[in-house]
């Protein structure tokens, strides 16, 4: 694995033969879960594939030229051609040897497999998802010396590490940056014990066995399951969002919007997110509009203010997004108004969207009691329909989503989990 700059491209990628380069940046959640698949892969892709990562804020002009517009991206090369198709955001490991191994003869490809041997491990009590919910979860387990492991698909600390900013988290006078909290929170536990196989791709999970089987090859056990696995971004589903994803629209403004400085910025959104979101983005875009469904924003009045008097922004009411395309270096968004029909286009240098959430669910879906709305059903000590399942944070059934709730969920699940282990 290697770091190269701009001036090396030509050497290293365009007559490098076989090719992966990883454009990432700082502060980026997805690029450090990214990092340490990749240095994985290189041990055992690496005497067939060169591995190269290249820091996007320094090579700016050569991110540009290539049009990467969100961090990360992975690119494929083979003999200066790109090939494979490129990966950005929240890289599953599971696609990446996709497209290595599309780089590679199928005997070869069967000769890297052979080397990876399956594992198996066994604990109390498996969580899966390391945010608030979870790391809470785990600091009770641990202290009440219970063989706890977390799982994550990505880094600890969940949504709270890509806020800029936490201004009610009590016992902190001055606003927390995000990233600090969480990170606070993930060295407590970890400190305590707790072990983390975090960054990882998760298979399959068996509810009713407790077996979760990450990286295909290995198998985690356990007497109980804690699913702390939160929400992720909505999408407005309006035609181009899907092919733009990473190309100009982005879910998440503390990777993506220090690339914003001096630019035109469109925000989807008007709740909490969005406007505390959008007041973030300021700081690097000249100009924010703001393109919200209803007729008034439906953040907190704090948020609301500082964001309506803010000079670089404007807010388009009763708007919806109709659909996103390209043009140049520029994203159009095309806008309806939902009470006049009447539609315009704004153009933007890119388009951040924060419309709520949808649960984390996808992996065990058909097993579990949900609500309406799809979020997992649970009692007063978090356990779930499945007998040894609990479920906490963002990812249940509750009026409220807070750090501090996720938090007190955590705390809940673990209490009870301890009383019955007693
Ligand atoms: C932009 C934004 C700003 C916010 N600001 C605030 C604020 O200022 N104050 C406040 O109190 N709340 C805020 N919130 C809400 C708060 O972040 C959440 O309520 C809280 O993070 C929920 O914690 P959680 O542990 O339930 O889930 P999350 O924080 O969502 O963490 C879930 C974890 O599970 C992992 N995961 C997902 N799927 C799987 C899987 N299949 N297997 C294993 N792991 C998985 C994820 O990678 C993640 O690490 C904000 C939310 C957003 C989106």
């Amino acid at each position: 694995m290697k770091e190269i700059n701009s001036s090396e491209f030509e050497a290293e990628v365009l007559n490098g033969g076989k090719v992966i380069l990883d454009f990432y940046s700082t502060e980026c959640p997805p690029c450090e879960a990214l990092a340490s698949k990749f240095e994985d892969l290189s041990h055992l892709y690496g005497k067939d594939i060169k591995f190269l990562k290249i820091f996007r804020q320094q090579n700016r002009e050569l991110a540009q030229k290539l049009e990467v517009k969100s961090s990360p991206t992975l690119l494929f090369f083979d003999n200066g051609k790109e090939v494979a198709g490129r990966l950005t955001g929240g890289i599953k490991r599971i696609d990446i040897i996709k497209n290595l191994d599309s780089m590679l003869a199928a005997d070869r490809v069967n000769q890297i497999k052979s080397r990876i041997k399956p594992s198996l491990s066994e604990f109390d009590v498996i969580i899966l998802g390391a945010g608030p919910g979870g790391l809470t979860a785990g600091l009770y387990l641990c202290q009440s010396k219970i063989n706890t492991v977390l799982i994550d698909i990505a880094l600890p600390g969940g949504h709270v590490s890509t806020t800029h900013e936490v201004s009610n988290y009590p016992g902190f006078i001055e606003p927390q940056a995000g990233y600090m909290l969480s990170h606070n929170m993930s060295e407590q536990t970890k400190l305590c014990g707790t072990i983390y196989k975090v960054a990882v791709d998760i298979t399959r999970v068996d509810l009713e066995k407790k077996e979760v089987i990450i990286d295909e090859y290995e198998t985690v056990k356990a007497k109980k399951i804690i699913i702390a696995t939160g929400t992720t971004p909505n999408l407005t589903g309006a035609p181009g969002e899907k092919e733009l994803k990473g190309k100009g629209v982005s879910y998440c403004a503390t990777c993506d919007g220090k690339y914003m400085d001096g630019k035109d910025v469109v925000v989807i959104g008007g709740g909490n997110s969005a406007v505390e979101e959008s007041e973030y983005l300021t700081r690097f875009a000249s100009k924010l509009t703001i393109v919200h469904q209803f007729d008034k924003l439906t953040a907190n009045k704090k948020a609301q203010d500082k964001i309506l008097n803010n000079p670089k922004v404007s807010i388009l009411f009763e708007n919806e997004p109709r659909s996103f395309t390209r043009e140049g270096d520029k994203i159009v968004t095309e806008i309806e108004n939902v009470k006049t029909k009447e539609r315009q286009k704004l153009v933007s240098d890119g388009v951040f969207i924060f419309i709520g959430m949808k649960p984390n669910i996808d992996l065990f879906r058909d097993k579990l009691t949900l609500d309406k709305w799809g979020y997992i059903k649970t009692d007063e000590d978090m356990k779930t329909s499945i007998p040894g399942v609990y479920a906490v944070g963002d990812v249940i059934s509750k009026k409220y989503r807070q750090i501090t709730t996720a938090v007190a969920d955590g705390t809940i699940a673990a209490m009870a989990i301890a009383k019955e282990m007693d």
